[in-house]
């Protein structure tokens, strides 16, 4: 199975993150806790569901849609999301009909991610400048900086 990684952001012609115009690849779980950080939810190294509680029609289809039932229904007419059993497939986000549902980072290949940074490539070489990597950065067994095969638990 091809590698992924848990790609928070990419963020186009970013021009304080080395020489030149660039662009950012964010990767969730990043090791350090600045007191000034403005992106909190790239921390984690996992993929996060977000819950819009305002937004539910309570229609329950994510629970129906969760290959790994877990999303059960809470008694307060919410719903309940087991992080231990999800693997962030994103099926219920994007399932959703009242879009109550979003996640803070998606699983990416390489490939999808070199795809998004080459299409700025004239500007980098018009400007000196390429792609900065920023986030997790540590290599795993299964390769580097978080980018590993399949979507089953987290290492
Ligand atoms: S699918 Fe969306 S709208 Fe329906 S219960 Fe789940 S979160 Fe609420
Ligand atoms: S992201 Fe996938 S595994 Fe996680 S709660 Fe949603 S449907 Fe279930």
């Amino acid at each position: 199975m091809e590698p992924k990684g848990i790609v928070f952001n990419i963020q186009k012609f970013s021009i304080h993150d080395g020489p030149g115009v660039r662009t950012t690849v964010f990767l969730k779980g990043c090791p350090l806790r600045c007191k000034w950080c403005s992106n909190p939810e790239s921390q984690l190294s996992r993929v996060q569901i977000m819950y819009r509680g305002e937004n539910c029609l309570h229609c329950l289809k994510c629970a129906r849609t969760c290959p790994e039932k877990a999303i059960t229904a809470a008694e307060n007419g919410r719903i309940h999301i087991d992080f231990h059993k999800c693997t962030g497939c994103l099926a219920c986000v994007q399932g959703c009909p009242g879009r109550a549902l979003t996640s803070e980072g998606e699983y990416k290949t390489v490939d999808e991610v070199m795809e998004v940074c080459l299409q700025d490539i004239d500007f980098y070489e018009e400007s000196g400048g390429g792609v900065t990597i920023s986030g997790d950065l540590r290599r795993r067994r299964n390769g580097p900086a978080r980018f590993r095969g399949g979507t089953g638990p987290w290492p």
